[in-house]
C-alpha cells in the first residue's frame, strides 16, 4: 500500500498545536503565509507518493552493494535523487545567501516527515546534509561556507556526520581519530569511524564528511575535540573536483532495517592522512557538533512520526479489507476494524502518532522562534523551550515509532509477519531511530540533568504553566465529546509537576535517583505535553468547524479512525470543518487511555529508584 501525506493533520498540528499560526501573526516569518505552507506540503506529498514511496521496497530488498571501494545504491535511487535536487527539495529551509529558499524550519520538519514516511532510508541522506548545512552555516569560516554551502544546499553534494568509533559511542569524548596541523592551514586526519550513514554512495559526485577528531595537544574528553570538513574529492582552485582524498569506505554493515541506506566503516589516513579543514575553533568541535546533532535529533524524531504514520495508514487499509468473525451476529464476516480490540490498536496507533507529531512540530516552531523572533529576550526564551523539547521529541517519537509499527504488524495478524505486506519492513526500519543520534536513554538523561535545570527550572515551569492554560480551556469548553479529557490531563499535569519538582531537588544531591527515573520521566513529560497539544488541536478544530452535532462516545471514536489523504481536500490551516469530531475523539482517546499512565509513571520514578540504584542480586 502506498503512502499519502496526511496534509490536514500536518496543517492542524503545525498551525494550532505547534503554534505556527501565532508565530505567523506575530510576524516572525515575514511574507510567508499559511497558503504557502499548504501548497508546499501538497507538492511534497505528491513527490513522495510518486517518486520516493515506490522505491522504499526496492531499497529494502536490494540493499547496498560495495565492490572495489564503490558503494552502489538500489536501482532507481540515483535517478530519484537527481529529481529530488532538480525539484529543489533539498534547498527548502537552506540559507538564502547560498541558494536556499529560507522557508521556516517548521515547514521543513513537515517535509522531513513526508520524505521519511515515503522512504525512510532515502530521506536519511538529506536529513544529514541539512544538519551539516546548519553546523557549517553557524560555525564555518566565510571561505569554507563559500566553497561548500551552495553545493550542500542544492544537494549536489551530500554531507555526513561522523562521531562514532568502536570505543566511542554514547561516550563521544573517548574518540581517538587524530588531527595534525599540516602547516598550511589544513589538517591531516587519521583514524577510523564506524556506522557512518551515507559515508559512501553513488548519488552525487562528491561527499562532504563532517568528522570529529583530536589534536595531539588537546585536553582529554569532550573539551579536546575539534570538527573538520573532509571532502571525498579535494577541489581545484576553480572549484572543480580535484584528487581523491585519503578517506575511504572500508566496509558496509548488514542491518535489521533501513537496508537502502549505506552504513559504512570509514578509514582516514591509509596513505598518510586525509586533508581536513577546521570548522569553528580548535577544541570547540562539540559545540559545532551540538548544532548539527540538535537539528538531527528533531529530524530523527520526525522519522519516528513518519514510520508510525505509514504503519497506521497501512494497518487501517488492511483492517477495512480483512474479514474475520461476525460482529453483532452479522450474516457475513465483518471487517476486522469492527472488533473493539482491533479498534483499540488502530486508535492507539493514530493517537500516539499525532501526539508525537505535535511535540516534534512544537519543537520546530520553537527553533524558528529562537532564530526569527525580534528581541534578544524572546529569542533566548524560545531557544530554552527548543532545548527542553528536543530530547522529548527525539525519544518519545522514536519510541512510539517502534510501538506503532509493532501494532501495525499485529493488526495484520500472520500476514504482518510475512514480508509481502510491507508491515514488517516498517517494524524493522523503525528500530534504529531510538538508537542513533544519541540513544533514547541518553536523551532522557539530557532532559533530566541538563534541560530541567535550565534557568533554575524556570524554562520547564513556564512550559507546565502553558499546559495548565490548555487544560483550563478544555475545562471551559463544556462539550460532552471531550469526555474525561480535562480531568485526565489535569491529573497528568499534577503528576508531572510533582515529579519535576522531585527530580530538580535530586539533580545535585542524589544524581543516581534522578538518572534511574529519567526514562519514565521523559515518557510522563511526553504523555502530558502530547495530551495537551492534541487537546489544543481539538479545541481549534471545534472552533473552526461548522456547528457540530454533539457526538456520543462511540460514533466519536468512529470519527477518530476516519482516513486522511483520501482526496478529502484541506484548508490552509488544516481544519476544514469535516472532521472536528474525529480530532476531538483522538485527543479524548489519548487523554483517557495514555495520559492516565501518569500516576503509575510518577510512582515508578519517585518510589522505584531504590531497587535500581542499590546493589542487587537480581542482576547477578
Ligand atoms: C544504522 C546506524 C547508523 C548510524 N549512523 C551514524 C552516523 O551517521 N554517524 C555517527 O557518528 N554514528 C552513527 N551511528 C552510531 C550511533 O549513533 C551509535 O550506535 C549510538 O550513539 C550508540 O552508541 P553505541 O552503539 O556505541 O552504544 P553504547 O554507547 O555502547 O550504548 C549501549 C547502551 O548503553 C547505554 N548507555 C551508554 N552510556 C550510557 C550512560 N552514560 N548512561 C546511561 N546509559 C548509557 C545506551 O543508552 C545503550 O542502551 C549509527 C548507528 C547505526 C546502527
Amino acid at each position: 500500500m502506498t503512502y499519502r501525506a496526511p496534509i490536514n493533520d500536518m496543517l492542524l498540528g503545525l498551525n494550532h498545536g505547534a503554534g505556527l499560526q501565532a508565530a505567523l501573526k506575530a510576524g516572525h516569518y515575514g511574507d510567508f503565509d499559511g497558503d504557502i505552507t499548504a501548497a508546499v506540503l501538497e507538492e511534497a506529498g505528491k513527490f513522495a507518493t510518486d517518486i520516493l514511496a515506490p522505491l522504499n521496497r526496492v531499497g529494502d530488498e536490494h540493499g547496498i552493494k560495495l565492490a572495489d571501494g564503490k558503494v552502489t545504491t538500489a536501482p532507481g535511487w540515483p535517478d530519484a535523487y537527481q529529481r529530488w535536487i532538480e525539484a529543489g527539495w533539498n534547498a527548502v529551509s537552506g540559507p538564502e545567501a547560498f541558494g536556499g529558499q529560507g522557508l521556516p524550519l517548521a515547514i521543513n520538519a513537515a517535509c522531513t516527515e513526508i520524505w521519511s514516511a515515503s522512504n525512510i532510508a532515502f530521506g536519511l541522506c538529506p536529513l544529514l546534509t541539512l544538519s551539516a548545512i546548519e553546523a557549517l552555516d553557524a560555525h564555518g569560516s566565510d571561505e569554507l561556507k563559500k566553497i561548500y554551502l551552495e553545493k550542500l544546499v542544492s544537494g549536489q553534494w551530500t554531507g555526513t556526520m561522523q562521531l562514532t568509533e568502536p570505543q566511542a559511542g554514547s561516550d563521544v569524548g573517548a574518540l581517538r581519530t587524530r588531527a595534525e596541523r599540516a602547516g598550511d592551514g589544513s589538517y591531516r586526519i587519521t583514524g577510523q569511524k564506524i556506522f557512518i550513514t551515507y559515508g559512501e554512495h553513488d548519488l552525487t559526485d562528491n561527499i562532504v564528511h563532517f568528522v570529529l577528531a583530536r589534536l595531539p595537544d588537546a585536553p582529554a574528553g569532550t573539551k579536546g575535540i575539534s570538527l573538520f570538513v573532509i571532502p571525498k574529492f579535494l577541489l581545484n582552485a576553480d572549484g572543480s573536483l580535484g584528487p581523491r582524498n585519503d578517506a575511504h569506505a572500508h566496509s558496509i554493515e548488514h542491518k535489521l532495517g533501513i537496508h537502502g541506506s549505506p552504513t559504512c566503516t570509514m578509514v582516514y589516513g591509509d596513505a598518510g592522512g586525509a586533508t581536513g579543514f577546521l570548522v569553528g575553533e580548535e577544541n570547540r568541535g562539540m559545540a559545532c557538533m551540538f548544532t548539527m546533532m540538535n537539528r538531527a535529533r528533531l529530524s530523527v524524531g520526525l522519522q519516528g512520526v513518519a514510520i508510525a504514520e505509514r504503519a497506521t495508514q497501512q494497518a487501517l487499509g488492511y483492517a477495512r479489507e480483512r474479514r474475520q468473525g461476525h460482529v453483532d451476529d452479522a450474516p457475513t464476516a465483518s471487517p476486522i476494524i469492527a472488533h473493539p480490540d482491533v479498534r483499540r490498536m488502530l486508535l492507539t496507533m493514530r493517537a500516539l502518532t499525532r501526539a508525537a507529531r505535535a511535540i516534534c512540530y512544537a519543537t520546530a516552531v520553537a527553533i524558528d522562534r529562537a532564530e526569527r523572533s525580534t528581541g534578544e529576550a524572546a529569542r533566548e526564551l524560545a531557544h530554552a523551550r527548543a532545548s527542553l523539547l528536543t530530547p522529548v521529541a527525539k525519544a518519545f517519537a522514536t519510541d512510539i515509532g517502534c510501538e506503532v509499527a509493532s501494532l501495525g504488524v499485529q493488526v495484520h495478524g500472520g500476514m504482518g509477519y510475512i514480508e509481502e505486506t510491507g508491515a514488517a519492513q516498517h517494524y524493522r526500519d523503525a528500530r534504529i531511530a531510538p538508537i542513533y543520534e544519541g540513544t533514547n536513554g541518553i536523551q532522557a538523561i539530557d532532559l533530566v540533568t541538563r534541560k530541567l535545570p535550565l534557568a533554575q527550572g524556570r524554562t520547564v515551569r513556564a512550559y507546565l504553566d502553558e499546559i495548565a492554560r490548555t487544560v483550563d480551556a478544555v475545562d471551559r469548553v463544556n462539550d460532552a465529546g471531550f469526555g474525561w479529557m480535562g480531568v485526565r490531563l489535569r491529573d497528568a499535569l499534577d503528576c508531572l509537576e510533582r515529579t519535576t519538582h522531585w527530580l530538580l531537588a535530586r539533580a545535585h544531591n542524589d544524581r543516581d535517583a534522578a538518572l534511574a527515573g529519567a526514562t519514565p520521566y521523559l515518557r510522563l513529560f511526553a504523555l502530558t505535553a502530547g495530551g495537551a497539544l492534541l487537546a489544543q488541536e481539538a479545541l481549534a478544530a471545534r472552533r473552526l468547524a461548522a456547528p457540530l452535532p454533539t457526538p456520543s462516545p462511540s460514533p466519536g471514536l468512529t470519527r477518530g479512525l476516519r482516513g486522511e489523504g483520501r482526496g478529502e481536500g484541506h484548508s490552509a490551516d488544516g481544519a476544514d470543518g469535516t472532521d472536528a469530531a474525529g480530532r476531538i475523539a483522538i485527543a479524548r482517546f489519548f487523554a483517557e487511555n495514555f495520559a492516565v499512565h501518569a500516576g503509575a509513571l510518577e510512582r515508578s520514578i519517585t518510589e522505584g529508584a531504590d531497587t535500581i540504584t542499590a546493589p542487587t542480586a537480581a542482576l547477578e
